[in-house]
């Protein structure tokens, strides 16, 4: 069932090219190819990564140059953060389900609970270095001339077990309606477990009514992805307007914030690199040179793709070098490729940092962060390994916290700069995601005495 998983428009893509790697970048041209010929084709065919920099460029140059004269621009930015809310919820909630059906209680044995313990553990300890991280270097930038309107933060006085019990929701409908995203993942876990109890039903009515429900989210899951692929064609414009809109009555006083924020972040992905998989590598007795040699292959092409599920490929043929068997890696890649995102909850600390200081001009308490370490988790596992679903996810763990992104709020505009350099955090942070996959995979082989010791001599 976990090839259910694999079923992205971005792994379908990637499946069956074994050469160039950087033709992974294909899911884009994908999209562009059916415009072609139009007025527009040269706006489509161009690589939308250079796109979206472009649109942060000139955004940044036509708000600093034509100042408030650049404001008629900002509906243009509203539209995107609403195209992207728009698809958040059915987007959780549809990956949720499928990720959680995927995993048969059977398959729940040593290897699967050895995996998604590895997975959760390293990506909590991920948001702790992005919390980190935001905590030192305190990226921050002033946004007075912005309209406030975020809330405050009245989640800091509730006591813990108040703030546990209501991730369990009373009614899913409201979860929904109120976007209590904790509380709707919850859900969405739970019923995904249940699907994959009915997958295992000796009765045939419940065996295809699991079966029925598994090609139904998938299908959601599906058309979402599609979705995302769309809304993103038209993230330049999206940013340009979003950008323009804060330089306008910003001017270039947050250009250095966000140098601070892409430093923040690779240097707690370095770090993450270094300490934990290193550490892991090490106190398994795995050689780090070796595990690179093979594990920069996938580096690379997740760097370039800014995609997990794309360079699923790339990453198995590594797992078969590294000597890790078939049961093992065709089981936690794939969950990995999805669940496992220790680079995007790094990059989620950091920023939801950045956006209350920006904000608010405080850093979180220590409750809130507690608040964060969990919901970031949790929306690592929910988040699609597609470029820039991560900024996606981070909409639900900033209104974990009290700060939703509202249009024409200082939330938004902080956010809205975010999105402006996503593209280049999203680069860094899809090679993490891709490494944590590969060092996990190959240290429950090496400690379930599955590991082929001969590739490593
Ligand atoms: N691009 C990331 C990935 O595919 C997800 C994200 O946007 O954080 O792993």
């Amino acid at each position: 069932m976990a090839d259910e998983k694999k079923k992205t428009p971005v792994k379908k893509e990637a499946e069956g090219k074994k050469e160039p790697e950087v033709k992974k970048e294909a899911p884009v041209k994908k999209e562009e190819a059916p415009v072609k010929k139009g007025v527009l084709s040269w706006y489509f065919n161009f690589n939308l990564l250079y796109r979206i920099l472009i649109g942060l460029v000139l955004g940044a140059l036509l708000g600093i140059i034509l100042g408030e004269k650049m404001l008629w621009i900002a509906p243009l930015g509203a539209l995107f953060v609403r195209l992207l809310k728009m698809i958040m919820m059915p987007i959780i909630f549809s990956t949720l389900v499928v990720g959680a059906a995927s995993i048969s209680p059977a398959k729940l044995g040593k290897v699967g609970i050895r995996v998604v313990l590895f997975y959760l553990v390293t990506s909590a300890f991920a948001v702790f270095v992005g919390l980190v991280m935001g905590s030192i270097f305190r990226p921050s930038a002033e946004m007075g001339a912005l309209v406030a309107g975020a809330a405050g933060k009245a989640a800091a006085k509730t006591p813990v077990s108040t703030v546990l019990l209501n991730i369990i929701p009373t009614s899913i409908a409201q979860a929904v309606v109120n976007e209590t995203v904790l509380q709707v993942i919850f859900f969405a876990i739970i019923f995904g477990i249940g699907i994959s109890y009915l997958n295992i039903s000796k009765e045939k009515r419940l065996k295809t009514a699991g079966e029925t429900l598994i090609v139904v989210f998938d299908g959601v899951a599906e058309v979402m992805m599609r979705m995302v692929t769309g809304i993103m064609q038209y993230a330049p414009i999206g940013v340009l307007a979003l950008v323009a809109e804060v330089f306008a009555k910003q001017g270039s006083k947050v250009a250095g914030s966000l140098a601070v924020v892409t430093i923040a972040c690779f240097l707690g992905y370095a770090i993450h690199v270094v300490l934990v998989y290193g550490g892991m590598l090490m106190v398994n007795k795995l050689s780090i040179k070796r595990f690179f040699r093979d594990a920069k292959d996938p580096f690379i092409t997740a760097f370039v793709t800014r995609s997990s599920n794309g360079t699923l490929p790339v990453t198995i043929e590594s797992a078969k070098r590294l000597g890790i068997p078939r049961d093992v890696y065709s089981f936690s890649l794939p969950l990995g490729a999805t669940i496992n995102m220790d680079g995007t909850a790094i990059y989620q600390g950091v920023c939801a940092i950045f956006i209350s200081l920006t904000v608010t001009g405080a850093n979180f308490t220590l409750g809130q962060m507690g608040m964060i370490i969990v919901t970031a988790t949790l929306a690592s596992i929910g988040t699609a390994g597609v470029p820039g679903a991560g900024a996606i996810m981070l909409l639900m763990v900033l209104e974990s916290v009290g700060l939703p992104v509202v249009e024409g709020s200082a939330v938004a505009g902080a956010y809205a700069m975010i999105l402006g350099i996503d593209a280049i955090l999203d680069m860094g942070r899809t090679a993490l995601n891709v490494t944590g996959d590969l060092v996990c995979t190959t240290v429950v082989s090496k400690n379930m005495g599955l590991l082929d010791q001969k590739a490593w001599e």
